[in-house]
């Protein structure tokens, strides 16, 4: 029986990862090992007492009574906080899917890579924080990262059997996300109600939010970059606002391999989770007549200056990835906490960026796990301080 832990099993990705697992057979056809989440105790311990765990764990320590009274003789070992949800992936399992929001899952994402077995990658911020050690790590360990973000598991199936020596470009397309049709003035008025309305994809707050500003493309560039190992300028971003094509790749004799399907995440889930096999899923299948067009244009960089940042963490690396995450993460939480406006985000990252420069050490170097985490709090502090000053002065 194949064993799977899923990191942020309460979440958007993990709720539908477990969608997928209990339509196979739930704990019937895996052995499942860990299950973590954040503050949600009464939904991780009902699917941990589901899915027959073998431990839960909450990120918040206060949590852990609750934890344990709700998992009261079901046979299932509670825990929480940060380290024992670390410590969850030091247990080994042959399937892992790493569905943390945010900078917290590096870690156990990273842990999980020991084992040399697979995983699913949807945290795409581990890779734009620690790219290089974490292709290095899975690469040393024999384990294989599957890519679960919809632009990246496309791009993975167009390369099926190709040489990525022969890849000129990969495309990656984007929604344009809620406010992709309001004028340009309005943006910086814009409400955390209004980003929030995504045309095409049901996700969580954090991303959702990430898509409107393209902060979330902009993560996807570096993620591409630092996943497929192509050189920066071979990736580019294009609005398809129907969402259909998930993304591209163009190879050196013009052909380009478009990866077509509805917008639902199980598609990339299953995939990860059944591969090197397709299986059966429960997507909806599209009617290309009823559809009958399919429509591109380019973004703007003065709406979306998150994608000019990501060119230059791109160009930098070093730690400038870890330090675009943290700010980028603070200044959404200010945003969400009404402090600062929709545009005052990407004013907030490129901000702390400069502030940074001296702290980001030599261009292209890899940096071990403690120096990306010790970039990724300077960072946080550095963009708090700014977010205040900038919310103060509003
Ligand atoms: P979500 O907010 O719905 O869920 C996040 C999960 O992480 C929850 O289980 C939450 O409890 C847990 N969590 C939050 N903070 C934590 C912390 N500090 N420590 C431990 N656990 C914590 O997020 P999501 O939309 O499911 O996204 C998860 C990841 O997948 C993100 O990296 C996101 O960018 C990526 N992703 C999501 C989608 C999507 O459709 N939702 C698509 C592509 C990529
Ligand atoms: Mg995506």
């Amino acid at each position: 029986m194949r064993s799977i832990s899923i990191f942020g099993v309460t979440g958007s990705i993990g709720e539908q990862t477990v969608d997928l697992v209990r339509r196979a057979g739930g704990a019937e056809a895996y052995r499942v090992v860990a299950l973590t989440g954040g503050r949600n105790i009464a939904r991780l311990a009902e699917l941990a007492r589901e899915l027959r765990a073998e431990v839960a764990v909450c990120a918040d320590p206060s949590g852990l009574a609750e934890l344990r009274d709700r998992l009261a003789g079901s046979g299932v070992a509670a825990a929480a906080g940060a380290e024992a949800i670390a410590e969850a992936a030091d247990r080994p399992a042959d399937w892992v899917m790493s569905a943390i929001v945010g900078a917290a899952g590096l870690v156990p994402g990273f842990r999980a890579l020991r084992h040399g077995k697979s995983l699913a990658l949807a945290n795409k911020e581990s890779l734009v924080t620690a790219g290089p050690l974490l292709m290095a790590e899975a690469e040393a360990r024999g384990a294989r990262i599957l890519p679960v973000d919809s632009e990246h598991s496309a791009i993975f199936q167009a390369l099926a059997g190709e040489d990525i020596a022969t890849v000129e470009r990969i495309i990656l397309t984007a929604s344009g996300g809620a406010l992709r049709d309001w004028p340009l003035e309005a943006l910086a008025r814009a409400t955390v109600q209004e980003a929030l309305a995504h045309p095409n994809w049901a996700m969580g707050q954090r991303i959702t939010i990430d898509s409107a500003s393209m902060f979330n493309k902009a993560l996807e560039v570096i993620e591409t970059r630092e996943f497929f190992g192509v050189e920066p300028e071979r990736v580019e971003v294009i609005i398809h606002p129907e969402s259909l094509i998930h993304s591209m790749v163009g190879f050196r004799d013009g052909a380009i391999m478009a990866h077509m399907g509805a917008p639902d995440m199980r598609h990339s889930i299953g995939y990860a989770l059944n591969w090197p096999v397709r299986a059966d899923l429960p997507v909806a299948r599209l009617d290309l007549a009823q559809i009958s067009t399919l429509t591109f244009r380019a973004p703007d960089l003065t709406r979306y200056p998150a994608l000019r940042l990501a060119r230059a963490v791109m160009e930098r690396r070093g730690l400038a990835g870890a330090a675009f995450n943290a700010a980028k993460e603070v200044a959404l939480d200010h945003f969400l906490a009404g402090g600062i406006g929709f545009m005052d985000m990407a004013g907030v990252v490129e901000a702390s960026l400069d502030a940074l420069e001296p702290d980001l050490g030599r261009t292209n170097a890899a940096p071990a796990l403690d120096d990306i985490l010790q970039m990724d709090h300077l960072a946080r502090t550095k963009a708090d301080e700014i977010a205040r000053r900038r919310a103060g002065s509003r």
